[in-house]
């Protein structure tokens, strides 16, 4: 559980796919055109077909609890630092604190979906049933996991044997 742990939390920083950790949750930002592709992550993985988004307002949790709980961490670790060390003016110290968090809530937005995909893959696994409505068909706990492309073997390979050859 742990070490399953570690991937999808690994996989969601370098926001991959939870499932297959190969492909990117969001477009590159070299093909973000507008706000909306820097927030909104792919449909799901062409390569092992987990649905990124189960259903409409699937990130309301990611935003408010892991983004703006992060962010607002981040604002009162600021304010304190700020207060105890400097005694800046109010004027002064919204903006120290609001410019940094405000930036940190529009960089860490991606993560944070991806953080909440893991944790949601974690403890809740699904794949795609088929139909247009993101997938939503739970795994049971005593079934395997799906095999992803990464696992399985080269056919180009040549089969190992334990047998010498004579
Ligand atoms: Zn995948």
């Amino acid at each position: 559980m742990i070490r399953k742990a570690a991937a999808y939390l690994w996989r969601a920083t370098i926001l991959r796919c939870p499932v297959c950790g190969k492909t990117p949750i969001f477009p590159p930002v070299h093909r973000v055109r507008r706000l909306s592709d820097w927030f909104t992550p792919l449909d799901g993985c062409p390569r092992c077909g987990y649905a990124f988004e189960r259903e409409p307002g699937y990130f309301l949790m990611a935003i408010w609890a892991i983004n703006y709980g992060c962010g607002s961490l981040l604002g009162i670790l600021i304010y304190l630092i700020l207060e105890i060390f400097h005694h800046p003016s109010l004027k002064m110290m919204l903006i120290a604190v609001l410019t940094p968090v405000v930036l940190f809530n529009f960089l860490f937005a991606r993560h944070s979906k991806a953080y909440f995909i893991a944790l949601d893959h974690l403890f809740d696994p699904h794949r795609r049933d088929g139909g247009d409505d993101g997938g939503n068909q739970k795994i049971e706990p005593d079934e395997p996991e799906p095999i992803t492309g990464s696992e399985l073997p080269d056919p180009t390979e040549p089969c190992e044997t334990t047998h010498a050859v004579r």
